[in-house]
């Protein structure tokens, strides 16, 4: 989890949909004419994006994103067929409304659910649920027939016809509920957060410009393609991205072995004496050791990459440089690792007995420091071709380095 404020890649993240629904507006004449005026594809194409992006994610079991995509269908299935005819037919204008008010529930309570395959349990209920308020809103239309409607329009659901064909209260409560999930983004920066924020602002914009032609198959088509790249990426991440420290693990590390140049450095870290440290502190302390020193080892200069080759050990990897290059780098990393005291906060001295938890909370809160060491070991291309003897050198030099009593860099 990354920690708030944003980082660089949440803000990307927050603002690259802002961006690209801009886009569309500029440009979706220019989008349009494409597709060469058919409107089937144009039409059609938000179901095509959607339908592969549910499939995806039945693959990659995201269940909750693919109740998003399933939402965000159902939903562009109304817009279609509902909502085609002037706002001032019939019950148009009420569909319209009851249309915007739901989707952003229904896609807040994906939160409710545990992450499942879609098809599934959950991903039944979900259906069901959706059904329901679809049901529900069908009834509720049923009985508004036109007596009586206009107080309603004038009063609680007061329309800005310069601003916007939608209700004033529902702009307000969209914008504050896109603001929510634009919060919930920023703090937890989960692929899911991502979905239902991108889902909830295209189809706020298609809401809010419903007047514009072919806007409901664009900003949907942008929904869909966002959704698959974003499931994609997770799956991505899952694979290559070590979970505990939230570094590249041993998978990526192996992958970019295949992309090496000529010239380049390994270098093999490991926690000195890291049993002892756990049998002292404890495992889940260990844990929260092994990510503060990861994210530490993640500031090296030098372009460097580092990666969690597994348990308490580390890869750095420099390519174009030689190992002599590489040395100074590494000494700073191996004393910026030495001077780091680790704030840790104890929970484990919390007392059992309720009174007298009270009584010592600061007490038990208080945050204690420690501090580890690192042995490196080093190995350039040019003693071996191969990434894989290269590597097996760089871990001879850390043993050597452990056998000279650790806390040292080894060539
Ligand atoms: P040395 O200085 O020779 O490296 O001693 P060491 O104790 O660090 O080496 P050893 O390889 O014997 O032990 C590695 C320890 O690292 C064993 C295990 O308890 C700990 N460890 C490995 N992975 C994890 C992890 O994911 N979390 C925690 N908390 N500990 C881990
Ligand atoms: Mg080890
Ligand atoms: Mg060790």
């Amino acid at each position: 989890m990354t920690a708030f404020p944003a980082n660089r890649t949440n803000l990307v993240r927050l603002l690259s949909p802002l961006v690209l629904i801009l886009g569309v507006f500029l440009g979706k004449d220019a989008l349009v004419s494409l597709a060469g005026d058919n409107f089937t594809i144009v039409g059609n194409l938000p179901y095509i994006l959607f339908a592969i992006a549910i499939l995806i994610c039945q693959t990659f079991n995201q269940g909750r994103m693919g109740m998003i995509a399933l939402l965000m269908t159902v939903c562009y299935w109304v817009i279609q067929t509902r909502l085609q005819t002037p706002l001032a037919t019939g019950t148009t204008r009420l569909e319209y409304t009851l249309l915007a008010f739901i989707l952003p529930v229904a896609a807040m309570m994906v939160y409710l659910f545990p992450e499942k395959r879609l098809f599934s349990q959950s991903g039944a209920l979900y259906s069901l649920l959706l059904l329901f308020m679809l049901g529900w809103a069908a009834i509720t239309i049923r009985h508004y027939t036109d007596v009586g409607q206009q107080e309603l329009w004038d009063g609680i659901l007061l329309i800005v016809p310069q601003v916007s064909t939608l209700p004033l209260i529902i702009v307000c409560y969209s914008v504050l509920l896109i603001l929510t999930s634009a919060m919930l983004l920023a703090y937890y920066s989960r692929a899911l957060d991502f979905t239902i924020y991108l889902s909830l602002l295209c189809a706020f914009c298609t809401f809010f410009a419903l007047n514009t032609p072919y806007i409901s198959s664009l900003l949907f088509s942008l929904a869909g393609l966002l959704t698959i790249a974003n499931v994609i990426s997770t799956s991505h991440e899952l694979a290559f991205v070590d979970q505990l420290t939230e570094i590249p693990g041993r998978r990526a590390l192996e992958s970019e072995m295949k992309h090496l140049g000529r010239k380049y450095t390994i270098a093999m870290l490991d926690i000195d004496h890291f049993k002892s440290f756990n049998d002292t502190y404890g495992h889940d302390t260990g844990d929260q050791v092994l990510r503060l020193v990861a994210s530490k080892m993640t500031q090296t200069r030098g372009q460097a990459k580092v990666y969690r080759y597994g348990g308490e050990e580390f890869t750095v990897l420099f390519k174009g440089k030689t190992k002599q290059q590489a040395k100074p780098i590494l000494e700073e990393l191996r004393q910026s690792i030495e001077d780091y005291r680790i704030s840790l906060r104890d929970k484990n001295g919390r007392p059992q007995d309720d009174k007298v938890g009270t009584s010592k909370r600061n007490q038990s809160n208080k945050v204690k420091t420690v501090q580890v060491t690192i042995s490196i070991g080093v190995a350039d291309s040019k003693e071996e071709r191969d990434p894989t003897a290269v590597t097996k050198a760089a871990d001879k030099a850390l043993y050597r380095a452990k056998d000279k009593g650790r806390n040292r860099v080894s060539f």
